[in-house]
């Protein structure tokens, strides 16, 4: 569904280019589940942000399923994104005046789907992550895995292809974190391809398949054999 090869990003910084992204190639497949794992400033955000059509990169190859996304117009990629992907942040980006429902409708407005239609989908959407007694809580009334699970009814509403979460659990206790990685491993099952970024190994290991960045350089997750 994702195929990423030899994708380079520099940014220019004054009068110097710095390096960012190094020769990465992904090649993810539909229904996977896949941590990226890395320190600080590994690279982590950039790629996601390549991965996710907010950014392009400097030089490399990029479809999603099947399709090039390198001459894409700034106003298709947004196009693609709507259709095709759902974004997860750590801080959730939650519009803090409405309800739980109007936030997982939002998207749907762009979508150009009726008002009705939309309530519908949304109230969906949130019976899916368990929140079907929270329709009309505001965000400041939610607990921050409550909040956490209206932004994944959010990325899910229009049904994308892929998933994309970074950092999911970052600004969350371990009992709301946990309950965010039950959510994702039983979307997961029900089909949806996600892509989660991390620095902490716990939570990477919910997913099928981790890789490691470092440096800006992508590896296969290998559990390293500590000999005494
Ligand atoms: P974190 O875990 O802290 O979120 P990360 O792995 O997401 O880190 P990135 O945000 O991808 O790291 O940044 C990787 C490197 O690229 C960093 O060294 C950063 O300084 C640099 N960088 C990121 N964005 C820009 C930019 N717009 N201009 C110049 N350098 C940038
Ligand atoms: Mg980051």
């Amino acid at each position: 569904i994702l195929e990423l090869d030899n994708i380079y990003k520099d940014y220019i910084q004054g009068k110097m280019i710095v390096p960012v992204l190094k020769d990465i190639t992904l090649h993810v497949e539909k229904g996977e589940y896949v941590a990226i794992m890395g320190p600080s400033g590994s690279g982590k955000s950039t790629l996601m942000n390549i991965i996710g059509c907010l950014d392009k990169p400097t030089k490399g190859s990029f479809l999603l399923d099947g399709v090039s996304l390198l001459n894409k117009r700034d106003n298709e990629l947004a196009e693609i994104r709507l259709r095709s992907l759902g974004f997860v942040f750590q801080t959730f980006q939650l519009l803090p005046r409405q309800s739980a429902v109007e936030n997982v409708a939002l998207p749907l407005i762009y979508a150009g789907v009726s008002k009705r239609e939309r309530i519908k989908m949304a109230e969906a959407a949130l019976d899916r992550v368990g929140l079907s007694d929270r329709y009309h809580f505001k965000p400041n009334q939610l607990s921050g895995g409550q909040k956490q699970r209206v932004a994944i009814a959010r990325a899910m509403v229009n049904n994308p292809k892929i998933l994309l979460a970074d950092e999911p659990t970052g600004a969350l206790d371990s009992k709301s974190s946990a309950q965010v990685m039950e959510l994702f491993e039983k979307l997961n099952e029900e089909g949806v391809t996600i892509i989660m970024i991390t620095h902490d190994r716990n939570i990477a290991e919910h997913a099928k398949r981790i890789v490691d960045i470092f440096d800006g350089e992508l590896s296969e997750h290998r559990d390293e054999e500590v000999a005494l």
